[in-house]
């Protein structure tokens, strides 16, 4: 390994303590450097983004580990994509300067994959086959009216507040607007309920309706219950020219095909198809694609072949940015003081905090009265109350069940299977962290266990609890579950 490879790898291993992996490996990974001498080390990436969130964000971590490294007090130069300015080009290494970027390389490595894959898909695996041709004008698509009604106008980029918890997913959005079907693709986003993605892709949408071309947008639901009627009404062919035949096809909630052959397979043939003609497409899922289950491995791969992003929970300067934002837009007027209380007690999700704001409008509106930091705590505390009470026993294995797919009867019985075993012992550790139920209790409701087996299990999911872990991340989605949907 050469010096300036050796120096950058180390500054990636600092950065890779401070973000989380998908992160990691959407904007930093894809990073190589290209130039090192005394005075500077320049540094390709694939994205005018990955340049600015280098040099926003890590910028001087980023110093001080070559610092570290070198002794020396280095430069560093960012150049997108590995494409160098001939003017620049005499104080590079020529012999890297046309050398892809690796985002580049990951693309086509995909698409000889998919060439690969298209072959085995050519064994038919219906009675009849679908030859799309894009430049024929009978294919020029007229959106389908009923879905795109779906998307609302004002999901806009415009309308949508930035900050450290969705920086990356909006900074891929906005590039997938401006550029579709180039090198983000697919796009998926992922986190939990009331993050805003999907206002973040509906912009995407309307960003792109506005530029002329065909949008189709879907959730994962309409999309199958769209395939059934197709199936049993005959209608394949129009129903794979209306998803093959578009720019940018948009499927929402993809979580819900698991475990869902047929929808899964039709999913990848769309997917195929578009992709081989350049064409954006978009998933949104509540988790990431590495822990949707059973879910085809080709199917992941594809999600994972592309551009992954995740929206995390807004830290309080969004979450007040969020509410002075929805005060203009409604032309509502509150002091700031009462937004700061707001979004001091309403901290889970921005769909939460947008109805804990409407609660107070209405209130005011309809009761004439002065907002007070007291009447914001009761209509909130309020509502707390009534969300605590929904959660149960029931609930819990209720919610754990559906997010692993899992049958309750399974979670019962003496089945020991691997995903089994893990979501049983997910369900043990929330009753006992939210409920505070006993070991003893707990091993009771679960098909009469024994509280050193309850106990054993609390432990390993505490254990196993770290900062980005998937037991934390589907912990998280858990609570988030429970706690959104009374
Ligand atoms: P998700 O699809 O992740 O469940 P949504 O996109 O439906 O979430 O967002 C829930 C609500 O919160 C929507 O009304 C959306 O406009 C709003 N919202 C979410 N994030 C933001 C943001 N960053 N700025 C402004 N509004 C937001
Ligand atoms: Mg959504």
């Amino acid at each position: 390994m050469d010096e300036k490879q050796r120096i950058w790898n180390a500054v990636l291993g600092e950065i890779e303590l401070n973000i989380s992996k998908p992160q990691f490996n959407t904007w930093i990974k894809n990073t190589y450097p290209i130039h090192l001498d005394n005075k500077e080390i320049v540094v390709s990436v694939s994205s005018t983004f990955t340049k600015d969130w280098l040099l926003n964000k890590f910028n001087s971590d980023i110093l001080k580990s070559i610092q570290k490294i070198t002794g020396q007090a280095l430069f560093v130069r960012y150049v997108v994509q590995g494409v160098v300015k001939k003017n620049e080009s005499s104080s590079v290494d020529n012999s890297n300067e046309r050398k892809e970027s690796n985002s580049i390389k990951s693309v086509i490595d995909l698409k000889s994959k998919k060439i690969e894959q298209k072959a085995i898909n050519n064994i038919p695996q219906n009675n009849y086959s679908y030859n799309s041709n894009f430049n024929q004008s009978q294919n020029v698509i007229i959106p389908n009216q009923n879905s795109n009604a779906l998307i609302r106008s004002n999901y806009t980029f415009d309308n949508f507040i930035v900050g450290p918890s969705n920086e990356l997913a909006y900074a891929a959005a906005k590039s997938v607007a401006q550029n579709p079907g180039t090198l983000y693709n697919p796009l998926f986003i992922y986190g939990g309920v009331g993050l805003g993605k999907t206002h973040l892709i509906q912009s995407i949408a309307n960003s792109v309706m506005s530029q002329g071309k065909s949008v189709l947008y879907v959730t994962s639901d309409e999309f199958i219950s769209d395939l059934m009627k197709s199936i049993g009404g005959k209608t394949m062919d129009s129903f794979k020219r209306r998803y093959r035949v578009v720019d940018l096809l948009i499927i929402d909630d993809i979580q819900f095909i698991q475990g869902k052959e047929g929808t899964q397979q039709e999913v990848f043939n769309t997917f195929n198809e578009l992709y081989g003609h350049n064409k954006q497409i978009i998933f949104t899922s509540d988790r990431p694609p590495s822990a949707i289950q059973q879910l085809s491995d080709r199917l992941k791969s594809r999600f994972e072949g592309g551009m992954i992003v995740d929206v995390t929970t807004p830290e309080f300067e969004t979450r007040v940015a969020i509410l002075k934002n929805k005060c203009v837009q409604k032309n509502f007027n509150i002091d700031d003081s009462i937004l700061h209380v707001i979004a001091d007690k309403v901290r889970s999700n921005v769909r939460e905090l947008e109805g804990a704001l409407n609660k107070i409008i209405a209130r005011v509106q309809l009761l004439n009265i002065e907002i007070t930091p007291d009447l914001v705590d009761k209509l909130i505390e309020g509502a707390r109350v009534h969300t605590q009470r929904s959660i149960s026993e029931q609930s819990i294995i209720d919610t754990v069940c559906e997010h692993f797919g899992i049958k309750k009867e399974d979670i019962m019985s003496k089945n020991r299977k691997k995903a089994i075993s893990y979501a049983r012992q997910i369900i043990m550790f929330l009753l006992r962290e939210e409920l505070k139920l006993s070991f003893p209790n707990i091993g009771q409701s679960l098909g009469g266990r024994d509280h050193s087996t309850v106990m054993h299990a609390y432990n390993k999911v505490s254990k196993d609890f770290k900062k980005d872990s998937p037991t934390q991340q589907d912990v998280n989605l858990i609570k988030n579950k429970l706690y959104n949907e009374i």
